[in-house]
């Protein structure tokens, strides 16, 4: 059955209030009549600007910001207890690469990317490709960026068509959330989205992302309660060639009771979407909750085992001192991050980008090396 857009309901889930629209973006914005189209120009031609100040975009400054305020916990532990060991130009010595092995494990970076870190600092510093203690901060950086975008963050699109993606995930890791913010994601794009809610065993869970997506712009496909997952992918697979939508969004498998019906269930949804949309799934994302530690990781283990992941969501990556959490699952888990969620909202979610989140961990933004003396000054 697929529900209607655009309709209005009450309901006691209603999520926060969605920001306008930006003007012709957004679903809505397909809709709309072009401004003056084909008018011609009122106004004479603007006279020269003033050259811009070389500084980031807005969008990428509010990019910035917002993920530097979600791991801000995270990051002023890490500048605490590591920038002021390493700020002053110093000649690197045993003793302070032991200190800082201490201090990155009390800062969370977890065990792996610890040891990994402090393995390339030794031998960089056996080899004197680095000397002294300020060459530290940027020798971990470059490392830190090139070990999380070696495997590609971004979304392997259709090479025309829709686009599939689905989505696994255990429930309570926030699954369905993240759901809605991928669907707003594309939507933002000007995409039209369609999802399938195939997690047919949870009621509830379909109810809120009926919710969800009338306030978001798209039409959810959904099927009677308990009904067969593969039945919903199927219908929603019909239902995006219908409409020609740009991505198809497919909600499914919940619950873990063994290895085989997890298994079983998403190869059958996987077949059924190949059948309908060649190619299908180009995206399989798995939502693991980054706070919690070596849970995500055996999870991952779990729908890896099952399916072929390509990409992972990370929820819940603000507000916690679990920033380091990223780095440990990806030395662990061995798929790309594609989305970090960094709050409830449905806009609280952004398309991973290491090199912002590298340059929030150390709080510097955009190259800024002036930025690594500052907090390490800070830290002492
Ligand atoms: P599901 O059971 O996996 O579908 O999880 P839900 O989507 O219902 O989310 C479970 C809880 O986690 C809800 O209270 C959500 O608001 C919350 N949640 C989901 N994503 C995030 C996030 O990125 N940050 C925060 N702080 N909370 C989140």
């Amino acid at each position: 059955m697929a529900l209607g857009f655009f309709k209005k309901k009450a309901d006691p889930q209603t999520p926060p209030e969605a920001p306008p629209e930006k003007k012709g973006g957004g679903f809505f914005g397909l809709f709309r009549k072009k401004d003056n189209a084909g008018e011609a120009p009122e106004a004479a031609p603007a006279p020269p600007q003033p050259e811009a100040p070389a500084e980031p975009a807005p969008e990428k400054r509010g990019i910035f910001a917002r993920l530097t305020k979600a791991i801000s916990k995270t990051s002023m532990i890490f500048r605490r207890k590591v920038m002021g060991l390493v700020g002053l130009g110093k000649k690197i010595d045993a003793e302070t690469l032991d200190k800082l092995e201490e201090a990155m494990l009390e800062a969370d970076l977890g065990v792996a990317t610890t040891e990994h870190l402090m393995e390339v600092l030794r031998s960089a510093w056996k080899n004197a490709s680095i000397e002294t203690t300020d060459q530290i901060v940027p020798f971990i950086r470059k490392d830190l960026k090139e070990r999380l975008t070696r495997r590609g963050n971004s979304i392997s699109y259709a090479p025309s068509g829709t686009t599939v993606v689905l989505v696994v995930g255990v429930n309570g890791v926030g699954k369905t959330t993240s759901i809605a913010k991928i669907a707003r994601h594309f939507v933002r794009e000007g995409k039209k989205v369609v999802l399938a809610a195939a997690d047919t065993f949870r009621a509830a869970a379909v109810k809120q992302l009926q919710t969800w997506s009338e306030r978001i712009g798209c039409e959810v496909v959904a099927g009677a309660d308990k009904a067969d997952p593969a039945s919903v992918a199927y219908k929603g697979a019909e239902r995006a060639l219908e409409l020609n939508a740009d991505v198809l969004l497919v909600d499914t498998a919940g619950r873990l009771h063994t290895q085989k019906n997890l298994m079983d269930e998403l190869t059958k949804i996987t077949k059924v979407l190949g059948n309908k949309i060649p190619g299908a799934p180009h995206e399989t994302i798995l939502v693991l909750d980054a706070t919690t530690g070596q849970n995500a990781v055996t999870q991952a283990e779990m729908f890896k085992a099952a399916a072929s992941v390509t990409g992972l969501f990370l929820a819940k990556l603000d507000g916690t001192a679990k920033g380091g959490a990223v780095l440990t699952i990806n030395e662990k888990v061995a798929v790309p991050v594609k989305f970090v969620g960094l709050g409830e909202g449905f806009d609280d979610i952004q398309p991973f980008n290491a090199e912002t989140f590298v340059d929030a961990l150390f709080n510097i933004e955009n190259g800024d090396t002036e930025g690594d003396a500052a907090a390490s000054a800070e830290a002492r």
